[in-house]
């Protein structure tokens, strides 16, 4: 099954809207350098910025025509009401946002966010025209236990029950996940391509399990440490679709190299 491969960046708490804007600018001729002559977007390789919550209005003015989507680091499970500090789907919506983050393990680690509440934002969100990006992964400690499969089991067991009840006409626009090993973002310890491609098949047979054919068209990104170095190993491995990018997205040429290592792999098997 051919997925389009999809490279998100996450900024994380980085990057005011002015330097949002900055960003941008120089990412444009960057990606425009890499295109056929013709394209006005890039086939081989859809891209997303989930910037800070302050910076989605300015990048996506910065961005306009370039075909990048937008993309958000979270949002609420409530429609709207009494949230200080909170952001709603719709208010996303209605800044053309189409993917958000969900169960980031920053959030996880650091907000407390159960799966109970990750699974009440997924089903907000599939009330919308947003499409979640799901984040699931293992601590160290988890994967030194050999717990990688009771993990993926208990974080993708509320989202596969809630699409099976709500089939997506379109499952790629309905879910992507992001296999991201806790003990690979930020560190530097990237996965090998063995862990990740292992990985990634288990989760791809647990949607499969789950969903049957639909499960086959759901992306699985890889996050944690991905470098411009590391890119080309990873992002050749048969069931990684692209990938969710934190600290190398900060640099317009190194988010660059990522999308164009990610473009060469997919031209590679065309
Ligand atoms: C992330 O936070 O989603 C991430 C992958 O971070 P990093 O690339 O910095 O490890």
């Amino acid at each position: 099954m051919r997925r389009r491969p999809l490279v998100v960046a996450n900024w994380k708490m980085n990057h005011t809207a002015s330097e949002a804007r900055d960003f941008a600018a120089r990412l444009r001729p960057l990606l425009a350098g890499m295109r056929r002559a013709g394209e006005s977007t890039d086939a081989q390789v859809e891209i997303a910025i989930a910037p800070a919550f302050p910076a989605l209005e300015s990048l996506a003015r910065a961005l306009a025509g370039a075909g990048i989507a937008l993309a958000a680091q979270d949002v609420h499970e409530a429609v709207s009401g009494a949230y200080t500090g909170e952001v709603s789907a719709s208010m996303l919506e209605d800044l053309d946002c189409r993917y958000v983050l969900i169960g980031h393990s920053e959030r996880r680690q650091h907000g407390g966010e159960s799966d109970a509440r990750i699974a009440a934002k997924l089903a907000r969100v599939a009330d919308t025209s947003l499409c979640p990006i799901l984040c699931v992964g293992e601590s160290a400690a988890e994967r030194e236990a050999g717990q990688l499969g009771d993990v993926l089991a208990r974080q993708l067991e509320a989202p596969l029950s809630q699409l099976s009840a709500r089939p997506a006409r379109h499952p790629a626009g309905a879910l992507v996940l992001a296999y991201e090993p806790i003990w690979a973002i930020g560190t530097g310890r990237v996965a090998t391509p063995e862990i990740a491609q292992a990985a990634h098949a288990e989760i791809r047979r647990r949607l499969v399990a789950g969903l049957g054919a639909a499960g086959e068209s759901i992306r699985i990104l890889y996050g944690g440490s991905l470098k411009p170095a590391n890119a080309p190993g990873l992002l050749a491995l048969p069931d990684v679709d692209g990938a969710l990018v934190g600290g190398a997205s900060l640099d317009p040429g190194d988010f660059a190299s990522i999308v164009s290592a990610c473009r060469e792999t997919r031209l590679e098997r065309s």
